[in-house]
């Protein structure tokens, strides 16, 4: 019989998935659609990458994002944001 919860737990990454970069405890921001709507969550927790500044999240972390994104209209927003959104005639050209 092995047990087999500890190395489940142990689910982080030294080095980027993509340009094999260090990879240093840091923050990012998450932008997520939710139907019509961007949802911002910023100043989580994360593994940063040093070099493409990508962000590895810890399965904890995931977890209670996603439990949140499930109930995030219960709560107030801390402010909105405005964004300016264009058409791709404006953006390329006609
Ligand atoms: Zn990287």
């Amino acid at each position: 019989m092995e047990d087999t919860k500890g190395e489940a737990m142990k689910d982080q990454i030294e080095r980027c998935d993509y340009c094999g970069g260090e990879l240093k405890p840091g923050t990012t921001t998450l932008e997520v659609w939710r139907g019509d709507e961007l949802v911002v969550i910023r100043d989580i927790p994360a593994d940063v990458c040093q070099q493409c500044q990508e962000a590895y999240l810890s399965a904890q972390i995931s977890l209670r994002l996603d439990h949140f994104l499930g109930e995030y209209h219960q709560h107030r927003p801390e402010r909105y944001l405005a964004v300016p959104q264009y058409s791709a005639i404006q953006a390329i050209g006609g």
